[in-house]
C-alpha cells in the first residue's frame, strides 16, 4: 500500500529562467487521468504565501492525516504518529536558500467517501514562496493565481500578523486569477483559509479558529472614516472568496524555528502547537469538512483539472 515514504511532491508547473512557466503534462497526466481517479470530483488543497514560513512543514502534518484517515485507514489511531518519527513530506528545511519552485502536487492522491456516500480525490499542492528575492512580481502572482484558481481551498499562510501587505498581495494575485477566469457571475474562488503562524496575541484573541475568525473580522471590516483605497481593497478580497475563515497558530517552538538539526520530531514541537494542528488539520481533510472544487458552478473531476490547468496556461503565457 502506498505510503508517505514511497510519494513526493512532484512538481507540475515549473519555472524557466526567462520568467515563464511550463507545466508538466506528463506528470499531471499520470495523477490526474489515471483509471481509479480520473472519473471523481477533487478536493485541491494548497497552501501559499512567503518562502520560509513553514508551509511545507505543515502539509507534512496533512499528509499524515490524510494517509492514517484514507489510505492506510486506521480507525482510532493516532495520526500525528510517534514522538520520535522524522517528518516526511514535500521537501521543508531550514536555511534560507529556496527548495521548491513553482507549483507542487503531492504523488499519491487520496479517494475519501463523503458523508453522502458519494466518492472524492484530494489533491495536496504545495507552492513556491512568494515575495523572496530571486522571484519577479510576474512570476509570483502566476503562481498564487494559479493556485488559487485550481484549489477548493487556499490556505494563505502568514507570519505573525495578517498585515495590509498580506491583504495587498492578495488583491493582486486574486485579480491576476479573475482577470483569468472572465467569468462575471458568483465569486470565483472558493474558501480563502489564512493560517497566521506564531502567532503571539493569545490574550487579545485566542489560538484556533474562533479567535483566527474575529482578527479576520476586525481586519476586513469596513469603516468610514477608513482611507478609499483601502475600503475597496477589503471589498474585493470579500468579493473573491466564497469563505473566509482565519486560524491562529502557536509558535511551535525554539527547535523547529532555529535548530539546524530539526528533523521535524514530534518531540521536539510545542504541545500547544500539536494540539492547533489536531483542530486544524481535520477542519479541512476529515471527510465531513471536504470541499469539492467548482468552477463556474460546477464541480470539477480530476481529467477536467487538467483541462483548466492547460487553458489557464493558455491565458498567462498570452
Ligand atoms: P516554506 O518555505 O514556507 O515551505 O517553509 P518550510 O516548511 O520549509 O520551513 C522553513 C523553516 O521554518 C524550517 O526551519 C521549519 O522548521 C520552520 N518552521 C516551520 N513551521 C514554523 C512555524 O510555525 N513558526 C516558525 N517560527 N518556524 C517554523
Ligand atoms: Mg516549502
Amino acid at each position: 500500500m502506498a505510503d508517505i515514504k514511497s510519494g513526493r511532491g512532484i512538481q507540475v508547473l515549473i519555472p524557466s529562467t526567462d520568467h515563464t512557466f511550463t507545466l508538466n503534462e506528463e506528470a499531471l497526466e499520470k495523477l490526474l487521468l489515471n483509471d481509479e481517479v480520473k472519473d471523481l470530483p477533487v478536493v485541491v488543497i494548497s497552501v501559499a504565501g512567503a518562502f520560509r514560513k513553514g508551509k511545507s512543514f505543515l502539509l507534512s502534518f496533512f499528509l499524515r492525516y490524510l494517509y492514517q484517515t484514507y489510505n492506510l485507514k486506521v480507525a482510532g489511531g493516532e495520526w500525528m504518529g510517534s514522538p520520535d518519527e522524522p517528518l516526511q513530506g514535500f521537501s521543508w528545511r531550514g536555511g534560507s536558500e529556496r527548495h521548491t519552485t513553482g507549483l507542487l502536487l503531492w504523488s499519491h492522491p487520496f479517494i475519501a467517501t463523503l458523508e453522502n456516500g458519494d466518492k472524492v480525490v484530494i489533491y495536496l499542492m504545495d507552492t513556491q514562496g512568494t515575495f523572496d528575492s530571486e522571484s519577479t512580481v510576474k512570476d509570483n502572482a502566476t503562481v498564487f493565481a494559479l493556485s488559487t484558481m485550481l484549489s477548493s481551498v487556499q490556505i494563505y499562510n502568514v507570519s505573525q500578523q495578517i498585515e495590509e501587505d498580506d491583504l495587498q498581495h492578495l488583491q493582486l494575485f486574486t485579480d491576476y486569477g479573475r482577470l483569468a477566469l472572465e467569468s462575471n457571475t458568483g465569486k470565483p474562488f472558493q474558501r480563502l483559509q489564512f493560517l497566521v503562524r506564531d502567532w503571539s496575541y493569545p490574550y487579545d484573541h485566542p489560538y484556533g479558529a474562533e479567535g483566527g475568525q474575529r482578527l479576520l473580522e476586525k481586519q476586513l471590516s469596513i469603516r468610514e472614516n477608513q482611507h478609499p483605497e483601502l475600503q475597496s481593497l477589503r471589498r474585493h478580497i470579500i468579493s473573491c472568496f466564497e469563505e473566509l475563515r482565519c486560524f491562529l497558530m502557536p509558535h511551535p517552538g525554539i527547535k523547529v524555528a532555529t535548530d539546524p538539526s530539526f528533523k521535524g520530531k514530534l518531540s521536539d514541537i510545542s504541545d500547544e502547537f500539536k494540539q492547533c494542528l489536531k483542530e486544524f488539520v481535520p477542519m479541512l481533510t476529515a471527510p465531513e469538512n471536504l470541499i469539492v472544487k467548482k468552477i463556474a458552478g460546477h464541480s470539477v473531476k480530476a481529467r477536467d483539472l487538467l483541462i483548466y490547468m492547460k487553458s489557464y496556461m493558455n491565458v498567462f503565457s498570452g
